[in-house]
């Protein structure tokens, strides 16, 4: 890898009690780049995330942006950059696309609030079609844009998204991994969380397979969509 390392994570371990999810994990993510992690269900590709963000304690040494992150709660983590797309999308039916929005950029001014609602606009016209729309009733797929606008409102250096493609139409999963490549063009680093091998390992530069916790393989991306491995197991193929 050439590009200055984003996230550094190095012999991480996370237990439920006595079950160990994630066992001595080291991966990486370099500034500009799309890291995936695939793996099967339970694998623990939650765990890892949610212990990155500090959602869950663990063991290892997490670095972000040349800092150890050990002592900053998940806000101060949220601060510095580092930001969690959950699974579950975790946005607030109740409110607006627009209310949405905008508590993605809490931290920030009304003017930078306002030129950040505006780029994430152009970038989701979708979203701008709903602004005022409940996000309860939203679609699925739209449901997944809001929470990526959501998290870029922010102006996150690195989005971690854990399974951006659950449960949508392959359209739809389509759209998605579009606006993931196309942040890379803006600059913001990805770390991928998916099952879905084929479209992940497509956008991807690099990328992890865990299996049982572990990391089974690693390599660009590319190379691990041709292993036979990965193929048998992870493509359906062979
Ligand atoms: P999926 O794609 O199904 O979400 P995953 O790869 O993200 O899978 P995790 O959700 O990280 O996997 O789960 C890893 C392992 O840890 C699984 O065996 C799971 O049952 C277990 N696990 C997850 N959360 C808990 C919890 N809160 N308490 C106990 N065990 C848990």
């Amino acid at each position: 890898m050439t590009t200055p390392l984003l996230l550094e994570v190095r012999g991480l371990s996370v237990a439920y009690g006595q079950v160990e999810a994630v066992s001595d994990v080291s991966i990486a993510v370099g500034a500009g780049e799309i890291v995936t992690v695939i793996g099967r269900n339970g694998a623990g590709k939650t765990t890892l995330l949610s212990a990155i963000m500090g959602i869950l304690p663990s063991r290892g040494a997490v670095r972000f942006a040349g800092e150890a992150v050990a002592p900053f709660a998940i806000g101060e983590r949220v601060g510095r950059g580092l930001c969690l797309v959950p699974e579950h999308r975790a946005l607030f039916g109740s409110m607006t696309v627009a209310d949405n929005l905008a508590l993605g950029a809490f931290r920030h001014g009304a003017d930078e609030r306002r030129a950040s609602q505006d780029e994430m606009f152009a970038l989701f016209p979708r979203l701008a079609e709903r602004r005022s729309q409940l996000a309860a009733t939203l679609s699925g797929g739209e449901r997944q844009m809001l929470a990526l606008a959501r998290a870029l409102m922010g102006r996150p250096r690195l989005l971690m998204l854990d399974e951006p493609s659950l449960g949508l139409a392959p359209l739809i999963v389509r759209d998605v991994f579009r606006i993931v490549a196309e942040l890379r063009e803006r600059g913001v680093a990805i770390l991928l969380v998916e099952q879905n091998a084929r479209a992940a390992l497509a956008v991807a530069d690099r990328a992890y397979v865990l299996e049982l916790g572990r990391v089974a393989l690693e390599g660009p991306a590319a190379e691990l969509a041709r292993d036979p491995r990965v193929a048998a197991s992870y493509l359906g193929i062979g």
